[in-house]
């Protein structure tokens, strides 16, 4: 009965994963388009710089925030969370306020994405570009932001040193 479940979460998963990767390449490029357009008008306040140093950690505590109406109602939470394992495969961990804790059952040993180039976009885009202020990040997370003056100041100071 097991091994029939594990085929039957296993396909509905994939089929899941398939329509969402189709579906979210559309959005990127859409989205892609918007945040070029809307930064011509208002530039972004912090430019994020660094690259992942696959420390694990943004994928062993993963807080995805519900709207706090929704979090008064039990069954709602329980359907978020069972959706949530079903199109991420995301363990709960527990709820702190409105944010549910996750971690990822995807995650090797090594802490490397078993499916890094079909992963979510929700994976993909963390931590995100904003146009006003910045994400927060986990210590020893190798990604940073630096204000846009800030990164004037070390465009020109690399240029001196050529
Ligand atoms: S899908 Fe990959 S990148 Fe996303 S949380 Fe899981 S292991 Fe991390």
């Amino acid at each position: 009965m097991n091994f029939v479940k594990t085929v039957i979460l296993g396909s509905v998963r994939f089929i899941i994963q398939i329509i969402f990767f189709v579906v979210e390449r559309i959005t990127d490029f859409v989205d892609a388009l918007a945040f070029k357009f809307i930064t011509v008008f208002q530039p972004p306040e912090y430019i994020r710089k660094g690259a992942c140093k696959s420390s694990g950690t943004c994928c062993k505590q993963i807080g995805l925030s519900l709207p706090w109406s929704w979090v008064k109602r039990p069954g709602i939470v329980a359907l978020v969370r069972k959706w949530h394992f079903l199109r991420y495969n995301f363990e709960p961990l527990g709820m702190v306020d409105n944010m549910l804790v996750y971690k990822c059952l995807y995650l090797k040993e090594d802490n490397k994405c078993p499916i890094h180039r079909y992963k979510p976009k929700l994976c993909r885009e963390f931590p995100a570009r904003k146009l006003i202020g910045k994400v927060d990040l986990y210590k020893g997370c190798g990604f940073y932001y630096v204000t846009r003056k800030a990164e004037k100041f070390e465009a020109v100071l690399q240029n001196k040193k050529r």
